[in-house]
């Protein structure tokens, strides 16, 4: 057996063993791995070849919100309590896009701040990271009435806002979270269960596309398959 494959097994022997209830591994807990600074992966993106420089838009996260203002692009405006922009460090190596807010981000005006949200952030910190490390969208920013799926128009027009922000951000890996965070990043209609995993790419940005928070929290089995995206997600960071 090549070493490799006896390290791996042993990680993985260690993981089940070490779980937490929450899916969040007690190793990886203890000895987070280092992030590089991250003014320095902020801005050596493209010298790295993190993103194509033709598709840079000379403007910050700050600029792109004060376009955004208080929206009315689609009919999700009407409803809505917050406009959920996104938030972390604008100059994050690693970018999460989800699908839309819920309740809890509405009432707040925060990303992923309900249970998916608390799920997400085990998830962050098992791969040694912080919230205010990464940071944190939606393909949508308002939230669907009853918590529907968001619609082709009201994606149609919240996309502009979103690839400004990657722009503006300029990830080294993006997570595409459940299907409409996947599908948006890799342009695809495939299944998520079909494309978890598979590494791909946006505007030569890597995207890891991966099961959504909500649905481990309905089919915590899952949470192993997402343990080895984001493990490949850390080892593109350098973790
Ligand atoms: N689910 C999402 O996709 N995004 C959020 O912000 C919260 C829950």
């Amino acid at each position: 057996m090549s070493d490799d494959l006896v390290l791996d097994l042993l990680e993985r022997a260690r993981y089940f063993a070490g779980i937490t209830g929450i899916g969040v591994p007690r190793e990886v807990m203890a000895n987070p791995p280092r992030k590089a600074a991250p003014q320095a992966l902020g801005a050596a993106a493209v010298a790295r070849g993190g993103l194509d420089s033709s598709r840079l838009a000379p403007e910050t996260l700050a600029a792109v919100r004060e376009d955004l203002g208080d929206c009315r692009r689609c009919k999700l405006a009407a409803g809505r309590h917050s406009i959920v922009f996104g938030q972390g460090d604008p100059n994050a190596a690693l970018m999460f896009v989800g699908e839309a807010p819920g309740a809890d981000e509405d009432e707040q005006g925060l990303a992923f701040v309900g249970k998916a949200g608390q799920l997400l952030t085990k998830i962050i910190e098992a791969i040694g990271l912080t919230r205010d490390q990464v940071f944190i969208a939606n393909v949508i920013k308002c939230r669907p009435p009853q918590n529907r799926n968001p619609e082709p128009d009201e994606i149609e027009a919240c996309q502009p806002f979103l690839e400004r922000q990657i722009a503006a951000i300029q990830p080294q890996v993006l997570v595409g979270l459940g299907k409409f965070g996947g599908h948006w990043l890799l342009k695809t209609a495939e299944p998520i269960s079909k494309i978890r995993g598979r590494l791909g790419e946006y505007h030569g940005i890597k995207v890891m596309p991966t099961y959504h928070p909500a649905y481990l929290l309905r089919n915590p089995g899952a949470k192993k398959e997402v343990w080895e995206d984001m493990k490949v997600v850390r080892a593109l960071l350098g973790g």
